[in-house]
């Protein structure tokens, strides 16, 4: 076993099995995706540890447990079609890539968006594409999706996505303020009822678009 493919395993076990993540497939994805092919090159060494990392164009690759987490409350098969709203570095799209069928995952910076399909690319994920552009306004081709994970905080819900979910979907977005989330799970129960539940505080970049915050 490579020290990599160690301190995989270890964070599973003890960052994220035992703060409570059930779901096995959840899990065994965590294990199986390299982590440290998604951070920079002087990171490597952190990329196991359990803490949000800085990424190119002053993004983040977000925390492992938060990761988790959010794919424990999208609930996903192995048929899934799947949105991911921010790329990044891919490590999320790479994840959602072990778990559906089918990932779409957008990225507002195009350099960002390169690099992600690059790694994923290479690592041999081929049922998932990149696509770069405002997530805020999904991506109406290709939905409507079983699941919609955003991995920016938004100031509120964006009715495009919300319409972009298949009946039974889950929606996992973080709201609230600049500084601070709640991430919700917002699941689709027929064509116009929505409900929601709180999965607790976090904190994550900010949803920049036009269903999200403005860029300045
Ligand atoms: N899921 C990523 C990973 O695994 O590395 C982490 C994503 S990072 C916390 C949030 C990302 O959302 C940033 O790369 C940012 O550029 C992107 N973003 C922000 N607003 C966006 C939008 N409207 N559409 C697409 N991407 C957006």
């Amino acid at each position: 076993m490579t020290d990599y493919a160690r301190l995989r395993d270890q964070m599973v076990d003890r960052q994220i099995a035992r703060r409570g993540i059930r779901d096995p497939r959840v899990l065994a994805a965590m294990r199986t995706v390299p982590r440290e092919c998604f951070v920079r090159e002087g990171l490597k060494e952190a990329a196991y540890e359990d803490c949000a990392l800085p990424i190119e164009q002053e993004q983040t690759i977000s925390q492992p447990y938060i990761v988790a987490a959010m794919l424990e409350a999208a609930e996903i098969g192995p048929d899934a079609r799947v949105l991911e709203v921010g790329a990044g570095s891919g490590y999320a799209a790479a994840l959602l890539g072990q778990l559906a069928g089918r990932v779409f995952a957008i990225e507002r910076h195009e350099a960002l968006g390169r690099l992600a399909e690059e790694r994923l690319a290479a690592l041999g994920y081929a049922n998932v594409e990149i696509r770069v552009g405002d997530g805020t306004k999904g991506l109406p081709p290709e939905a409507p999706f079983d699941a919609i994970l955003v991995a920016a905080g938004a100031p509120a819900v964006p009715e495009a996505l919300r319409e972009q979910l298949k009946v039974s979907g889950h929606l996992i977005i973080p709201v609230g303020g600049p500084g601070r989330q709640r991430l919700c799970q917002i699941t689709r129960e027929n064509a116009d009822r929505y409900t929601e539940r709180d999965l607790g505080a976090v904190v994550f970049v900010p949803l920049i678009g036009e269903q999200g915050w403005r860029e300045d």
